[in-house]
């Protein structure tokens, strides 16, 4: 499946409940390219400049060490990616790919959220330095003191979530990633989700999409 939708969405927090609940594995294009980041690797130093502005990191950069991450799913396993693809080109060449072992998308999970909220959530969005869960802090707590409420680890802002960059992205993910909503729709696999529930509720909505059981969000 692919969790689909804007910057602040709630894709990270959904994709670590489902990753859990439904056992699969979960590739984060953006999670991968702050991994690099963190490490400086040379494809991380190639990415930090289109990431501090909120532009997409090129395709030729991105699209194969994405790819080479779901192809190394074994065939009768699931996965879940969040933040790929994004735009046109990464989803006809995701589509080629799982073709060529004759598997497909059987999900993509829209999440849709009102520009004014994305712009509140990400303000207050903190992740975590050990599982990259991402955290809120509401403005009147100390970060410092605060802890990862999935692991304990250590909590830091991302350079991207300032509001010129998330403007940025915001603009990126209209122009560049919401003609993919047809795209998928006209392929009969698109839900949309309102996300601007509770976690817990949208993740219920998530469930009901696959159409699993309502026990495994509740953990049954
Ligand atoms: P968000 O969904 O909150 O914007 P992500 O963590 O998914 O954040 O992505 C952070 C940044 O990583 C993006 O703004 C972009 O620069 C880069 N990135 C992530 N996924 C892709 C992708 N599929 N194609 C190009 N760039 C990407």
């Amino acid at each position: 499946m692919v969790l689909f939708g804007p910057p602040g969405a709630g894709k990270g927090t959904q994709a670590q409940l489902l990753k859990n609940q439904l056992e699969v594995a979960h590739i984060s294009s953006g999670d991968l390219f702050r991994h690099h980041l963190g490490q400086g690797t040379p494809l991380g130093l190639k990415a930090k400049d289109y990431m501090t502005k909120g532009e997409l990191v090129p395709d030729e950069v991105t699209i194969d060490i994405i790819l080479d991450k779901v192809m190394s799913v074994p065939d009768d396993e699931g996965f879940i990616l969040d933040g790929f693809p994004r735009n046109p080109k990464q989803a006809q060449e995701l589509e080629t790919a799982l073709a060529g072992r004759s598997r497909n998308l059987d999900k993509v999970v829209h999440i849709d959220v009102s520009e004014p909220e994305l712009l509140r959530r990400l303000g207050n969005r903190f992740v975590c330095r050990t599982c990259q869960a991402p955290n809120t802090i509401l403005e009147d707590k100390d970060i410092a003191s605060n802890k990862c409420g999935q692991c304990g680890g250590e909590l830091y802002q991302r350079d991207d979530d300032n509001l010129e960059a998330v403007k940025r992205r915001i603009e990126v993910y209209n122009e560049e990633t919401m003609p993919l909503l047809r795209f998928y729709r006209e392929r009969g696999v698109l839900v949309d989700i309102p996300g601007d529930n509770t976690v817990e509720e949208v993740n219920k909505q998530v469930i009901a999409a696959l159409g699993l059981s309502p026990c495994v969000a509740a953990g049954q």
